[in-house]
């Protein structure tokens, strides 16, 4: 057996005795179980070798093992404390106090009262519904305490922290208090492939939308997404999940960040890794073979979104050539953003016949960018600006038929085409002294992503 054969044999084995559990117990309490069971394949690889450099990261990574032969001692210990305690209710739109206290096992109208009345107790069902209220009730069921997250209170702090609400009894009355808590993070993976388009992909494997653009972003110097994308292509990736209090952040914005991924377009594979090197303190994104994914030109001058996505596999095939008319065009809605391929000095931002509003960017060695038809400028004539800087947004000004953006790349006043100027374009590679622990990392993450591969079901059946 493999190291990954053993570990998802152990897995297995660990599941069975869930199940076997959970046969015996009560329903809310194996959720918890068979739920925190879901994240110990994952858990059990780790990203330790990730973990001595990755300050740089904004959140740390820190994960917890759950050591599979203790698992029935566990489970007994944990069904000893639970049953009666605690119990998790998602609000709903049509919930009064009562009705939520009810659900919940509690009978308790001074609870409810304060739900009512309390400015913070008020917190639990203003708002969007589907937060989950965890209510402590004793025996009688007399709420003891009650507990809610949501996003935190300061926006600088919304990447980073959630609000807990923390309602608790004491003698007759209730006491409120909010506190801003770092979320934690669990490593997920996760694997597809295209059939119709990334978006759909990575919603049959349940990976966020930010992770998704994420993944777009961190190959945009291989892979032009709005171009490019094949049916049949592949991908895995490593990533983290923000969790607050072990829940998943089920709130916008509460994200976590791509740690490693491989993608396989047109049959040939790119990889990419977030490493910081120890001695130079900076971390990026390389691929195994460490050339670091940071390019002098980005390969498409628009984000991919599932947005623009949309309108990248059905893009006429006619136009899909630079060679038609000296450029590359990318349909797109009227609005999207429009970003610098790479870093320069803006040349010409203003109106010119044909391609209506148009930016010209000037590169170093000669080179230059345009960015014609946009609805909107957002730079002026000699403003220096950088790599994915947004220039504007996409339009139909000039002589264009329909909202897209017309991308040109020239080199000494030669039209030529972008994506082999993007990807010729020169990177920069791992220093020496790096290398070692370098491919640690690497080893490490190879493994992860052949384990995820292994659970992604559907495509491994086609
Ligand atoms: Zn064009």
């Amino acid at each position: 057996m493999t190291v990954v054969q053993k570990r998802l044999h152990q897995l297995r084995t660990a599941v069975k005795t869930a199940e076997a559990f959970a046969a015996k117990h009560p329903r809310s309490l194996t959720v918890a179980v068979v739920g925190a069971l879901s994240c110990f394949a994952v858990t059990a690889f780790g990203i330790a070798p990730l973990a001595p450099d990755a300050a740089e990261l904004p959140r740390r990574t820190v994960v917890e093992t759950l050591p599979a032969p203790d698992i029935a001692a566990q489970l007994d210990e944990l069904a000893n404390q639970a049953i009666g305690l605690t119990r998790a209710e998602a609000t709903r739109s049509s919930d009064t106090p009562d009705s939520l206290l009810r659900r919940a096992g509690a009978f308790d109208p001074a609870a409810a009262a304060f739900l009512r009345t309390d400015p913070l107790g008020r917190r639990v069902l203003q708002g969007r519904a589907g937060k989950m209220v965890h209510v402590t009730a004793d025996a009688s069921g007399q709420v003891q305490k009650m507990v809610v997250r949501f996003p935190a209170e300061k926006a600088e702090q919304q990447q980073s922290h959630f609000t807990r609400l923390t309602i608790e009894r004491s003698g007759e009355r209730f006491a409120a208090r909010t506190e801003a808590v770092p979320f934690q993070t669990q490593v997920r993976l996760g694997s597809g492939s295209i059939r119709t388009s990334l978006f759909a992909a990575t919603d049959d494997a349940n990976i966020p939308d930010a992770i998704a653009s994420q993944m777009a972003d961190m190959f945009s110097g291989d892979i032009d997404f709005h171009r490019e994308l094949r049916k049949g292509d592949r991908f895995s990736i490593v990533y983290e999940a923000l969790t607050a209090d072990g829940e998943p952040v089920t709130w916008d914005g509460g994200t976590g960040r791509l740690l490693a991924g491989e993608f396989t377009n047109n049959g040939r594979t790119y990889s990419a890794v977030w490493f910081k090197d120890a001695t130079s303190g900076k971390g990026s994104f390389y691929g195994f073979d460490g050339q670091s994914k940071r390019r002098a030109f980005l390969a498409s001058p628009m984000e991919f979104s599932r947005i623009t996505s949309g309108f990248a596999m059905r893009f006429h095939p006619i136009l899909n050539t630079w060679r038609q008319h000296n450029g590359v065009d990318y349909g797109a809605p009227t609005g999207t953003a429009v970003r610098s391929v790479g870093d320069g000095v803006v040349e010409v931002a203003g109106w010119q016949n044909g391609f209506g509003n148009v930016v010209q960017v000037r590169h170093s060695g000669d080179r230059s960018t345009v960015y014609a038809h946009l609805s909107k400028i957002d730079v002026k004539k000699g403003q220096r600006i950088e790599q994915g800087q947004r220039v504007g947004a996409v339009g139909m000004t000039g002589w264009a038929t329909g909202p897209h953006l017309h991308f040109e790349f020239r080199v000494g006043g030669r039209h030529m085409d972008p994506r082999v100027i993007a990807r010729a374009s020169e990177a920069i590679t791992l220093p020496a002294t790096a290398k070692a622990q370098f491919q640690q990392v690497v080893a490490s993450v190879k493994t992860q992503l052949a384990v995820a591969e292994t659970m992604d079901g559907v495509s491994a059946a086609e």
